[in-house]
This record gives structure tokens, sequence and C-alpha cells, in this order.
């Protein structure tokens, strides 16, 4: 089910699609919502230990709750996210995970897989030369492999992540130690190659799962909002309502959101 700001969804699609770019979420926006995180998908490999599971599971219990939850202060929400970012690449390091662990929760279908419709609309996106800037604070290596996997890795499709470091095939930490996070998966961090392919574009749709991704923007452009509800929708509902301009309720396919945004047809 869609709920859209009518004004809103008329003027995105009176806008020329060589104005507009598309900044998104990827874990629970272009992917399915039952998905495991990139992260998590880490969990379901054969060769990882009982004890590193554990350890991040611990970490995930704990921080997850306050990832969700719209009630506590932004200025604490930002050092709880940190605090989780570090522990989970210090938590890789240590129990030697490594590069060949990381590609295959990419290669797994029953750990990670599209939202219904994201493959064509991928595919769409690209035939129109409208840039997709995804910002995650998942793992971009998983991200890549999967996009690679599917065909979808496309030149028009930029990502923003944390990109695992090896040394000898065992991770040993982030690249440039980037740590992205729910709290600054923001267009401003933006690489400087990335921000040059959409300088010229005024008009952003703006895709995530989180009243938190509506943060990805930080611009006096024309950002159209769109926010997937899939969990928790009754006590989220509100905030959603009020943060993003087309809220996408219980597994919403991208089919059905081109029906109505129908510039992206
Ligand atoms: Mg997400």
């Amino acid at each position: 089910m869609i709920l859209a700001n009518e004004k809103k969804l008329d003027s995105l699609n009176s806008i020329s699609i060589n104005d507009l770019y598309i900044l998104t979420d990827f874990d629970g926006t272009i992917t399915k919502d039952n998905s495991d995180s990139s992260w998590a998908t880490i969990f379901k490999n054969p060769k990882v230990t009982k004890e590193f599971i554990d350890e991040c599971l611990k970490l995930f219990n704990y921080y997850h709750k306050f990832e969700i939850d719209e009630s506590i202060t932004l200025e604490k929400k930002i050092s709880l996210m940190n605090e989780w970012y570090r522990k989970n690449i210090e938590t890789l390091a240590k129990f030697e995970i490594t590069e060949e662990i990381i590609n295959y929760a990419a290669n797994n279908e029953s750990v990670m897989s599209f939202r219904n419709g994201a493959i064509e609309f991928l595919k769409a996106m690209h035939d129109k030369n409208i840039p997709i800037i995804i910002i995650s604070a998942g793992v971009g290596n998983i991200i890549e492999q999967f996009l690679i996997r599917y065909n979808c890795n496309y030149p028009n499709i930029y990502i923003c992540s944390n990109f695992l470091e090896y040394e000898n095939g065992i991770i040993k930490g982030v690249r440039n130690n980037n740590l992205t996070h729910p709290l600054n998966k923001n267009e401003v961090y933006l690489p400087q190659n990335i921000k040059s392919k959409i300088t010229d574009r005024n008009n952003i749709l703006l895709l995530g799962n989180s009243v938190l991704d509506i943060n990805m923007v930080n611009t006096s452009k024309n950002v159209y909002k769109l926010g997937f509800l899939d969990e928790k929708i009754e006590e989220r509902l509100d905030p959603f309502k009020e943060n993003f301009d087309i809220v996408c309720i219980n597994n919403t396919s991208y089919d059905e959101i081109r029906s109505k945004i129908k510039i992206l047809n």
C-alpha cells in the first residue's frame, strides 16, 4: 500500500528525468525487508564460529533497539551508533573473518534478496541514465558483490559505504578508517568523484526504510522522500507520515512505486 502526498507526487511526476538523481539506502530498501542486513549475512556462513556469531549478536541485540527507537535524542543515538560500528569492525578483525566469507554472503539468495521489482527498477534507471547513489551503513563489499551477481552493477550506481580492507585475505579494518553508520550516512560525505555526477541535477528522490534515512540529504535542492515501512508499522506510521512524502507500507514492490511515480518508467 502506498500513502502519498498527492501534491508532492504531482510535482515529482512533472520534473525532467535529466534533472533527477536517486539517493538510496540499501538494506531493507533495495533488498527485501526480511533479507538480512549486509552485516547479518556474514553470520550465515558455515565457516564462521559460534563464538564470533554470539559476540556480534550480543552487539546487535544491544544496539539495534536504539537504531529503530524514534524517541531517543539524536546526540545519544550518534554516540551509540559510532560505538556499535567500531565494535563490529573490531570483532571481524579479532575473529579473522576472511574475504571469502564476506563474498559468500552476497552470493547466497537465502540470506539476501532484492525487494520485488528492484532489479527491473535498477535496469530502468540505468537505461534512463539517472544516477543512483547508494549510501549504506552496511558492508560496501557485499553490496557491490550482490549487484555484480545479479548483473546490476551499472555504471550509474555509486556506492558509499563501509568497504572492508583485507591483509592476506583477512579483514584488517575499513577503507580510509571511514565508518558509515546510520547517523553519518549523508551525501555531505560523498567523495568528489561521486558529487561531480550530480551537481547539475536539482531534484532528488530519496529512498529509505528508517526515519533516520531522511538525513542522507542535506541540500537546498528539491527532495522527494519515499519511505518503506515494513516493521512495527502501527507505532512508526505517524513519524513516517511526518517525515516522508510517500510512505510504502507492507513490502511494497518497485513495480507498484513505478505505477505511481510515472517518470521512473
Ligand atoms: Mg535500511
